[in-house]
């Protein structure tokens, strides 16, 4: 039987999802340029192979919070003070990826999201069209959820999803999310021992979306193993392909890209009755 990490080789589409705790310092919390220049590289390194690549990032807030210190913050409206550091460290953020990206020669665009781009139809459409256009044309798109506007009602609230609705809607081949951990483990291997490590799940069975909700999510991002498994749930539904590898070296990429066993691979079985803005609507965050 041919070794299913050999079929990594064919994947044409790529999402890739990086969080903040994976960009930052731990230290400071600023920006880890090292890193971010591996990530482009690699990025850049895949389309150069011909490949459609997405990257999904996180730290708008985290950058834009380390560009100002708001003399009063508003601790009345913890949301909006979030929601101006978003606006702050997106553009930021992009500028800092835009300058990388420039040193490759690639073309980079912005796509910003919320609930709303999935679930209202005409949106999806456009959106779709969008990065349609833009695979075309060559450009790696880099998108995040757009923080600045989006409320409760409207939010995704992690990129885990995001990028797993990102990877649905342009169908994608794979999704890789890059996090501080190595991969799942049959419990938090960090209070147990024990704890085994996966390196295929065939099947996301009920025992281990449950053993996902018990576990926690890093300080400066949303994600825990939670919305990880979630995620997971989503692309695999829709077809896509996931694996969830640790970022502390981000050549990890075109690691796994050449078939290597590392990180935990989830395999989609597609489910033909899932529907992908029926569930991003009813989604809600606990
Ligand atoms: N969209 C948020 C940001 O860019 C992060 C969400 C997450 O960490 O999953 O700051």
């Amino acid at each position: 039987m041919t070794d299913i990490r050999e079929m990594m080789k064919d994947k044409k589409r790529i999402v890739i999802k990086i969080g903040s705790s994976s960009l930052q310092h731990a230290q400071t919390g600023d920006l880890d340029y090292t890193k971010l220049d591996v990530l482009v590289r690699e990025l850049c390194d895949l389309r150069n192979q011909g490949k459609d690549v997405v990257l999904v990032t996180s730290g708008a807030i985290a950058v834009g919070r380390k560009a100002v210190t708001l003399q009063d913050e508003d601790k009345d409206n913890p949301i909006a003070v979030k929601q101006a550091y978003a606006a702050i460290g997106q553009a930021r953020l992009m500028m800092t990826y835009q300058k990388i990206f420039a040193e490759y020669n690639q073309v980079a665009a912005q796509i910003l999201m919320t609930k709303n781009t999935i679930v209202d139809n005409l949106n999806r459409f456009n959106a779709r069209n969008t990065f349609a256009e833009l695979f075309k044309l060559g450009v790696i798109p880099i998108v995040n959820e757009n923080d600045t506007v989006a409320t409760y009602e409207i939010e995704i609230g992690d990129n885990d999803t995001l990028s797993a609705i990102v990877a649905s809607l342009i169908q994608a081949d794979l999704l890789i999310l890059l996090s501080d951990i190595d991969g799942l483990y049959t419990d938090d291997p960090r209070k147990n021992p024990d704890a085994e490590y996966i390196e295929v799940v065939e099947e996301l069975t009920e025992e281990l979306l449950e053993m996902g909700k018990a576990s926690t999510g890093s300080e400066s991002g949303t994600g825990g193993m939670n919305t990880k498994l979630q995620a997971a749930k989503i692309a695999g539904s829709m077809g896509v392909d996931m694996i969830i590898a640790n970022s502390r070296d981000i050549k990890v990429i075109h690691r796994l890209l050449s078939g290597k066993k590392i990180g935990t691979l989830f395999l989609a079985n597609p489910d033909e009755n899932f529907d992908l803005p029926l569930y991003v609507q009813q989604m809600h965050r606990e």
